[in-house]
């Protein structure tokens, strides 16, 4: 963990863009709470084969200009071709935007596998790089527990190796509940001469049953032990929201104290869950 410690640390909130005027005007408020505690950046998530091309670029312009901090879209290389990235990458680097979070996506079911002319992560971050030089600062995913589709550990860490080398800048990891898979995850990427900052990604407990449905697509592992006391709450949902809470809560302060260079809060649009968590780190203040 010793190279990771050397970092400032970095704090960002990713959000999704809203489908409706609605949520858009919800995200406004929650954007304004969210930003009172001064991250270093948000990220818009997108969605694959551009499904939320118009909609990422607006949400990212919205959380941009009001609130004055950094917003990097995400962006997916399946389903898309080069020129649509292409145009994608000079209206963002025109309109200010200078962070990127650079992803394969994924496939909706029943499409083939190569969708689209470029097909893993590294080949958009290269792509980028060819593009627009050092203009971006460029975040990849990185998986602890494995990416799913993955051939194995050593496969995966070969690809997220090749990612680095293609040019990314920092990462920021799927997110995990065992501070174990991120420790070691961490200890492979030093051996293997990685030396890019590798942020936790942190997803706040809320509801039990989209956690095991999002955690099952994602290849996130659900510790035992968190399952039984979460299924012993049998749906009282504040028990199920305090006790998350102090499971996060401490799983953030152990990633810092261990010297993680920041965190990475998949907010899902609302703001009580992160700050609730955010408050209670000895950071706060
Ligand atoms: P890659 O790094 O390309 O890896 C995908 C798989 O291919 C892995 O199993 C890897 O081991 C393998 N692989 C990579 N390179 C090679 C190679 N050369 N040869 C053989 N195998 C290889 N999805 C969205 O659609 N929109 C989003 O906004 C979004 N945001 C995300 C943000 C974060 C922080 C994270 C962690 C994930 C996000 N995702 C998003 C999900 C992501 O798109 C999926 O996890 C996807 O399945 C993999 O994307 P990747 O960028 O990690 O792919």
């Amino acid at each position: 963990m010793n190279s990771q410690s050397k970092y400032d640390k970095r704090f960002s909130f990713e959000f999704f863009p809203p489908k409706t005027d609605a949520g858009m005007e919800k995200l406004g408020v929650v954007q304004q709470q969210l930003a009172a505690r001064k991250p270093g950046f948000f990220s818009v998530t997108y969605g694959a084969g551009g499904s939320t091309r118009d909609r990422t670029f607006e949400t990212v312009m919205s959380v941009k200009n009001g609130t004055g901090i950094c917003t990097a879209p995400h962006l997916s290389c399946v389903g898309d071709t080069k020129k649509q990235l292409a145009e994608l990458l000079q209206q963002y680097k025109a309109s200010g935007i200078n962070r990127i979070v650079a992803l394969r996506g994924d496939l909706p079911s029943g499409m083939g596998a190569s969708l689209g002319e470029l097909k893993y992560a590294s080949d958009l971050v290269r792509f980028i790089r060819e593009q627009s030089g050092d203009h971006f600062h460029i975040e990849v995913a990185a998986y602890p527990e494995m990416h799913p589709q993955a051939q194995g550990m050593k496969a995966d860490l070969n690809a997220f190796k090749t990612k680095v080398d293609a040019g990314a800048s920092s990462a920021i990891t799927q997110y995990f509940f065992n501070i174990d898979a991120y420790k070691f995850f961490i200890d492979s990427c030093e051996k293997m001469g990685i030396e890019i900052p590798i942020v936790p990604g942190i997803m706040p407990i809320t509801n039990y049953e989209n956690l095991v449905r999002f955690s099952h697509t994602c290849g996130a592992e659900i510790p035992r032990w968190i399952k039984v006391r979460m299924e012993a709450f049998a749906g009282d949902l504040p028990s199920i929201v305090q006790f998350g809470e102090e499971v996060v809560t401490s799983l953030c302060q152990e990633l810092l104290d261990m010297g993680a260079p920041g965190l990475h809060f998949y907010t899902l649009n609302q703001a009580a869950p992160t700050l609730a968590i955010w408050d209670k780190l000895s950071l706060a203040g």
